[in-house]
């Protein structure tokens, strides 16, 4: 199966959602329309979990939102507290049993945990602890948390996570539900996005703020980097049980993952795209007739280099937003007919012309070559790729599902090679320096390894990052 969702993307790994608002009703039906919300961070499975007097039910399927959830099975899941994910597999064996919420029953209690993010030292901690006897059913992460949490049972909820976090290194963005608590946390640099809302009577968190639009949900603010929030009573607490690390919020959140209605750590994304394509004119200006973007995630930042350069924008790419996530590929021919499925030129604003095509960030290089040459077909005399990051070089390791270093175009090949591989008359990417100022002034407080790699903490390195399924 191939995945046409996005062409030639880095895939985002999975969002979170939780909400406390006891005694309000059809939390599920809430939370189902917030992951709906999150949706482009992962499309393999879905699940929502609820929790009425510290009794845990849920369901979770393979998946698109919607289609996991019936008005019934919905209806079926009634609680005070709710906890929803989506989730982005990187293999073809996203099994049910990987998805999320994961759900578990020990000594304490029952808890719901919703991880977004990737664990790098998870191999390490389960071999101790299967070799303690501890029996895992699943191969995601996430169930290691899960586990150190149960042994620390006795310490109480809260302590007992606190003592899980200072075991583990990596990304996350985590949402947990436990008697009468929605405790939200968030890795100690920051890595993965996580914010409050208020909403009547109680609060949500959310991986975007995009989904507490949706809600109706005022933003209150972001959970910080180690800190631990825990909503209960109609209150939330703070806990910062972790500080001093280098904040790295995730720069390829601005680039591609989220949405451009969302906020991210007081950055608009929508500002930021537009800034990217703004200094990508200064960085690489061209003389040319259009500038048109692949669209969406390339727009926004089409419509800043067009008010930069001061050349007209227009729609050159029509993309079909009806197709399905993935249609079965036997061969090259149909791999080719893949772009032409989700993407069509708009001949009338192409022909004769001298076109600037932004894109957000090229990883392998096979999609570009056939957006350029469908371009040319069409009448294109010239055309000028722009690209709004810099050159993908470096795995990353905090739960964002990158090719193998080989397989990235920008780690392997010059950029002069990679325009003469995909046929452009010139390739320009924004600098790294240009990609930071362009989500904040300071260029400060950001991750961008996958770019420089100068990761933020230590790395495996020998990637032992296939060993768990992603979420
Ligand atoms: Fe994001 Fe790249 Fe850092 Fe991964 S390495 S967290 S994709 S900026």
């Amino acid at each position: 199966m191939y995945n046409t969702t996005n062409l030639d993307k880095l895939k985002e790994e999975c969002g979170v959602i939780g909400i406390h608002a006891p005694g309000r009703g059809q939390l599920a039906r809430l939370a189902y329309f917030g992951l709906h919300a999150l949706q482009h961070r992962g499309q393999e499975s879905a699940g929502i979990a609820v929790n009425k007097e510290g009794s845990i039910t849920y369901y979770k399927e393979m998946g698109l939102v919607q289609e996991v959830f019936s008005d019934d099975v919905i209806s079926r899941l009634e609680g005070d507290i709710t906890v929803g994910h989506v989730r982005y597999s990187t293999t073809g064996e996203s099994y049910v049993i990987n998805a999320q919420p994961l759900v578990v029953r020990y000594k304490g209690g029952s808890i719901a945990l919703a991880h977004n993010g990737n664990l790098i030292n998870a191999g390490e901690i389960r071999d101790d602890l299967e070799d303690q006897g501890v029996i895992f059913q699943t191969s995601i992460d996430s169930e290691v948390i899960a586990n150190l949490i149960a042994r620390y049972n006795a310490f109480g909820i809260e302590k007992a996570i606190q003592k899980t976090m200072e075991q583990i290194r990596g990304s996350y963005a985590l949402v947990i539900t436990y008697g009468n608590k929605l405790i939200g946390l968030r890795d100690p640099n920051g890595l993965r996005p996580l914010c409050i809302g208020k909403i009547e009577g109680g609060y949500v968190l959310s991986s975007e703020s995009c989904a507490l639009n949706v809600l109706n949900a005022e933003f209150v603010r972001d959970v910080a980097a180690g800190e631990m929030v825990i909503i209960e009573d109609g209150q939330i607490r703070s806990i910062q049980y972790a500080g001093g690390e280098k904040k790295a919020l995730c720069s390829f959140e601005f680039v591609y993952f989220a949405r451009p209605d969302s906020v991210l750590d007081g950055q608009s994304v929508y500002i930021s795209r537009r800034n990217a394509g703004k200094m990508l004119a200064k960085e690489h200006p061209v003389d040319a007739d259009v500038v048109i973007a692949v669209p969406d995630s390339g727009t926004v930042a089409a419509i800043g280099y067009a008010e930069e350069s001061k050349i007209p924008f227009g729609e050159g790419l029509i993309k079909n937003r009806y197709v399905g996530r993935t249609f079965i590929q036997p061969d090259q021919k149909m791999r080719e007919l893949s772009v032409r499925l989700k993407l069509n030129v708009l001949k009338e604003n192409i022909q004769g012309k001298r076109v600037v095509l932004i894109d957000d960030s090229i990883v392998r290089g096979t999609t570009s070559g056939r957006i350029v040459e469908m371009l040319k077909n069409a009448g294109a005399t010239e055309v000028h790729l722009r690209v709004c990051s810099p050159p993908v070089k470096y795995s990353c390791y905090f739960g964002i599902d990158t090719p193998n270093r080989k397989n990235l175009v920008g780690a392997t090949h010059s950029i002069e090679e990679i325009r003469k591989m995909i046929g452009a008359d010139s390739l320009g990417y924004l600098s790294i320096d240009g990609l930071l100022k362009s989500i904040d002034e300071s260029g400060a407080g950001l991750c961008s390894a996958c770019f420089s790699g100068d990761y933020p903490m230590e790395v495996p390195k020998t990637s032992n990052k296939y060993l768990f399924e992603k979420k």
